[in-house]
């Protein structure tokens, strides 16, 4: 019997309870509708740690990243855009493509962007209306220090933006005291619900900045989305994916009786495992600075072993979905998951497959290396 298990960083496992709730479908402008609405903004708030609004879109992670650029800048507005990965490259492309004039800050995949090249390009780059910044880089598993950054850019009148998809509720993330005037998540990955959501927290700085916009926007109109979310009570300008706000209820239910705190901890005990493992085995790691990477590990394929092999092995004959490379790092990276709905025995699982696998590519593994490494980080 082959069992199926979807170990990728996105979109990741769902709770049962989380897929249940979503069995029964309500009205979006009916009252039990506007009770669950008001309940999942406020629940929104906690996981952002924020006290200002924080909009829902119907659209992965991407659409609120659109909204958040054509919502607060006009064409020719100069940001500057970090891109180390598949991610941030989509920061500049989403820029550019509305007409925004982007300083593209590119570093090598798998380091962290340097907050000292944001000092340097913001002195040669007075008039910069916005600074773009991927929390959690998904394609090489690099978490960049985004308090630093805030710190920098709240001197300045320019908007931070920060896209949070994969890292919001696996690590830490403090909105309004880092100075985050946008930051967008989605649905799929740490929050445990399937993809069709997407979240963006807008400061007083980012609203004074929509007054003036020039982009254009329908959709995604965060002023638009604001108008019918402030209403009392709460509603939505068009129609939701409702079950999936039905889903994230029960998921920020799951969130708040963990507690954040707890959740980064856990996040980080089951990458610091996985960290083991990989040591353990002789693999090499893609990110450079592991002190904040608990989102995802991005491991390099051992030599002479295309990526492609290891993850199509794990899945023709384990069932186990575990993501390659993107981008430039397509067929010699594979990344392990342990972001969202992940314990200690999923972690177990998803090494003693890569153990298998390794064996069965004719890599020289001892057996049961990577998973006692990986227990002896557990079991502290
Ligand atoms: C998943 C992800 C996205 C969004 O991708 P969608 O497919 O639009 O949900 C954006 N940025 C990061 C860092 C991600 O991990």
């Amino acid at each position: 019997m082959k069992k199926d298990y979807i170990f990728t960083p996105g979109p990741t496992p769902v709770p049962p309870q989380v897929g249940l709730a979503q069995v029964s479908m309500i009205h979006h402008r009916s009252p039990d509708f506007s009770v669950l609405l008001e309940r999942v903004l406020d629940g929104l708030k906690y996981v952002y740690q924020t006290r200002n609004d924080v909009l829902l879109f119907t659209s992965s992670g991407t659409g609120a990243m659109e909204g958040a650029i054509a919502s607060c800048f006009s064409p020719g507005d100069k940001v500057i855009a970090f891109a180390g990965g598949k991610f941030g490259e989509r920061l500049v492309e989403i820029s550019q493509a509305f007409g925004l004039k982007v300083v593209a800050i590119e570093f090598e995949w798998g380091a962290c962007a340097d907050p000292a090249d944001l000092k340097k390009a913001l002195a040669a780059n007075p008039d910069t209306r916005g600074v773009l910044l991927t929390q959690s880089e998904t394609s090489t598993g690099v978490v960049n220090d985004v308090e630093a950054f805030g710190s920098i850019v709240a001197k300045t009148n320019a908007l931070f933006m920060v896209d949070a998809i994969s890292g919001l509720g696996a690590v830490d993330l403090k909105t309004d005291d880092w100075g985050i005037d946008l930051c967008v998540s989605g649905s799929q990955k740490a929050l445990m619900i399937p993809p069709g959501l997407a979240f963006c927290a807008v400061s007083e700085k980012a609203w004074k900045a929509a007054e003036t916009a020039k982009c254009p926007s329908y959709y995604f109109s965060f002023k638009a989305a604001r108008k019918s979310q402030s209403k009392t009570p709460p509603e939505t300008p068009y129609t939701p994916a409702i079950t999936l706000v039905q889903a994230l209820d029960v998921a920020i239910g799951m969130i708040r009786e963990e507690g954040l705190e707890a959740m980064f901890a856990r996040h980080e005990r089951l990458a610091r495992a996985t960290q083991a493992a990989v040591e353990a085995l002789g693999l090499r790691f893609l990110a450079k600075d592991r002190s904040r990477a608990f989102v995802t590990t991005s491991v390099w394929a051992p030599e002479g072993v295309p990526a492609g092999d290891i993850t199509k092995f794990m899945r023709n004959e384990f069932g186990m979905f575990i993501a390659g490379g993107q981008g430039k790092l397509k067929g010699k990276i594979f990344r392990l998951a342990h972001v969202g709905y992940f314990n200690e025995f999923d972690i177990v699982t998803q090494v003693a497959a890569l153990e298998l696998t390794l064996k069965r590519l004719g890599q020289p593994v001892e057996l049961g290396s990577g998973v006692g490494a990986a227990l002896k980080v557990l079991a502290e």
